[in-house]
Parts: structure tokens; sequence; C-alpha cells
């Protein structure tokens, strides 16, 4: 089998061309064909002695995931489906922005941490995904979206919330890190980079150590007792824990904040009451909130918060000081909002590989 490029961080690649008894620079050079450039054919990449072009084609090859279908949002959101085997699929979701474009990728098919409200989690765990899955979505999607004009790809953003875990994945998510940072691959700023987690605790100073990006950390609950139920990893690193994790973290951070996700369930968590729990909870860590909406799918008993309730939640917030955003529900009629990530994937991937790549609908 072909030696997949996408699956090589820049270290990776420096050894592999150093095996082949190739010059370190030729991975540099390979890099910039890949990622600067967006090519996948070997022929193409012309300042590359012909030798190693024809030895590369031989033995190797760039290749991202299957796409199984494309949809276009009435708001301009894009979502791609991405088969990665065995009946199970992945998406990745382009949201467009006057100042910038950010996609949103998946690190898991499945997810084996069954939080009560997300349809992921629903699905069980099925496998990480490799390196080339990981980076092949933004590889895939910048090469659908193409370069503005002034020659930069059109995403400038990215954030690890779709499907599973990423800290759960953390080899894989690392080194596809490190394709979205190098100056030879995508080279994007830290601070544009960010990893969403329920809460990994251990990884979340892994992370720290290894590779520190802008960090979003699903809180969801003010009190272990609530975050027990909509969290389930909580049992095993409860909030205090997990809160002084936040604060190890900011120590190495390239952002000088946490974002705390908090989905806003209707009569659930979102209470003038638990806003202000929940203020006193993150007293000592700056942070700043994203209050999700919640977005439901079929299976669930849980309903989205009012909207005068998600305000007021807001307001209590705001008041302390503590800068508060509401999450635009984009894509909703796509099912590419947060949470509905291929919820209906397993169901109906037999169906969605039977049905043509819809462009526009
Ligand atoms: N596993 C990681 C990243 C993926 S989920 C994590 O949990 O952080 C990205 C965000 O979407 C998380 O904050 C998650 O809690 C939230 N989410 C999951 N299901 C949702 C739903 N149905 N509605 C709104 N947000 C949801
Ligand atoms: Fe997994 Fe995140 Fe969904 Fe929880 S919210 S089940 S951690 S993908």
């Amino acid at each position: 089998m072909k030696q997949n490029l996408l699956d090589f961080d820049a270290h990776g690649l420096t050894t592999y061309f150093a095996e082949m008894g190739e010059k370190p620079f030729r991975a540099k050079q390979l890099m910039r064909w890949m990622y600067k450039e967006g090519e996948s054919d070997f022929a193409a990449m012309t300042d590359i002695a012909a030798s190693l072009r024809d030895k590369l084609t031989q033995y190797a090859c760039i290749a991202t995931p299957t796409i199984m279908r494309e949809e276009l949002s009435d708001d301009g959101t894009r979502k791609w489906l991405l088969d990665v085997g065995t009946g199970n699929a992945v998406e990745a979701v382009y949201i467009p922005e006057a100042t910038r474009g950010t996609l949103c990728i998946s690190s898991q098919a499945g997810c084996a941490l069954d939080c009560s409200f997300c349809s992921t989690g629903k699905q069980g765990f099925n496998r990480n995904l490799s390196v080339a899955e990981i980076i092949g979505q933004l590889w895939w999607a910048n090469h659908q979206l193409g370069k503005n004009a002034e020659g930069n790809w059109a995403i400038s953003n990215v954030v690890m919330m779709g499907m599973g875990e990423p800290l759960l994945n953390f080899d894989n998510t690392v080194s596809a890190l490190r394709l979205m940072l190098d100056d030879h691959g995508y080279g994007l700023s830290r601070r544009r980079v960010t990893v969403s987690t329920s809460g990994v605790v251990p990884a979340m100073d892994r992370l720290r150590e290894e590779c520190p990006v802008a960090l979003a950390v699903s809180l969801h609950a003010p009190n272990d007792a609530l975050r027990d139920v909509l969290v389930p990893i909580n049992k095993k690193y409860p909030l205090k824990d997990l809160l002084a994790a936040c604060t190890r973290y900011l120590e190495q951070a390239p952002r000088d904040f946490i974002t705390f996700e908090y989905v806003m369930l209707d009569g659930v968590n979102d209470s003038v009451q638990q806003a202000h729990e929940l203020l006193w909870l993150v007293r000592d860590v700056p942070c700043k909130f994203n209050l999700i909406p919640f977005n439901p799918f079929p299976q669930t008993h849980y309903r989205r918060s009012k909207p005068d309730a998600i305000a007021r939640f807001r307001d209590v917030l705001m008041q302390a000081n503590v800068v508060t955003t509401t999450r635009k529900t984009r894509g909703d009629d796509i099912a590419a909002a947060c949470g509905q990530l291929a919820g209906q994937v397993r169901d109906k991937t037999k169906r969605t590989m039977q049905r043509p790549v819809v462009l526009h609908r």
C-alpha cells in the first residue's frame, strides 16, 4: 500500500525522506507544495527532481478521505460528509464570516464519552481518525474554497469542535495541529486554532506541554451533581480538577483566557440562579463564555432554552464583566449546527451513499 504523506507532520516527513536517502529540505519543499499550493499530483511539483517525483509516485500518495456529500446552507455554511470506511462518516463544517473563515473539524468517528445532550455521543465510539483524516478535512476544504484576493486560503481559523473528543485521540490530533501551525504547512497562528475538550484533565496538561493552542472547555453545568449527568467524564475529572487544569493551561497558552462552552438546555441548566452559581465556580479562571443554544436531534428529550432565558443568563454573566457570546445556530437547515454533526450519518449512510452529491440545495 502507498504511504499517505498527509499522515506525517514535519518531523515524520523528514524521517521518511531520510529513510529514502533524501535531504531534510526536500520534506520542506514537499510540504510547501502540499499545504501552501494544495497540490496532490507529484508530477506538478516542478522544482523537485524528476527521479524523486517518480519514486514518490510509485510509493506514496496525498489522499484525503473520500467526500460522500457536500451541502451548502442558505447562510453560506458548507458541510462536507467524509467517508472514513466501514459505514462510518465524519463531518467538517465551513462557517464564513466577514473577517474570517472558520473550519470546524472532527477528530473521531463517534465518541466514547456519551454526554447526554450530544448526538455524536449517542452513536458510541467507532475509531480514532488518522492524521491524514484530520488534516485532510482542512486540505479538502481549502482545495474546494480556494484562495482569496490576497492569495491566502479561505480558512483562517480551525476549531476542533466537530465529532469526537480530540484529546482522546491525542497523538494524531497533535500531529495535525502541528501541520496547521507549521510555517511550511498552513502557518496558522496558535490563537486561531482551537481545541475543544469535555475536560480530559491529564491530556489538557500534555497539550499545554506539547502543542499549546487556544482552548475551549465544555463546562455546561455550574456544579458536579448536574455535570455528572450532562458530561459523564466529570465523574472521573470533577470540576475542581478541571478548573485547576484550566489555570495551569493558561500559564503557557497563546491566549490569556479559556473559552467555556455552555449548552443552553431548557429548564436544566439555564436559570438565573445557575448563572450566579457558575460565576462563583469560575471566579479564579480568566475566561469567556460561549452560550450554545441546544441543537435538538431525534431521540433526545432535551429542549433548547427559550431566547429570553438565554438573554437573562447572558446578562448575569455580562454584568459580572465576563465576556459572553451566544452562538448563532448556523447551518441549521443542513444539520451542520453544533452537536448535530453526522447525527444521522450512521442510520443514513446507506441512503447518502446512493444519493448523488448535492452541491446546491
Ligand atoms: N468533544 C469535544 C468537542 C466536540 S463537541 C467537546 O465535547 O468539547 C463541540 C461542542 O458542541 C461541545 O461544547 C459540545 O458539548 C457541544 N454540543 C454537543 N452536542 C450539542 C448539541 N446537541 N447542541 C449544542 N451543542 C452541543
Ligand atoms: Fe463526545 Fe464532545 Fe459529544 Fe461529549 S459533547 S459525547 S465529549 S463529542
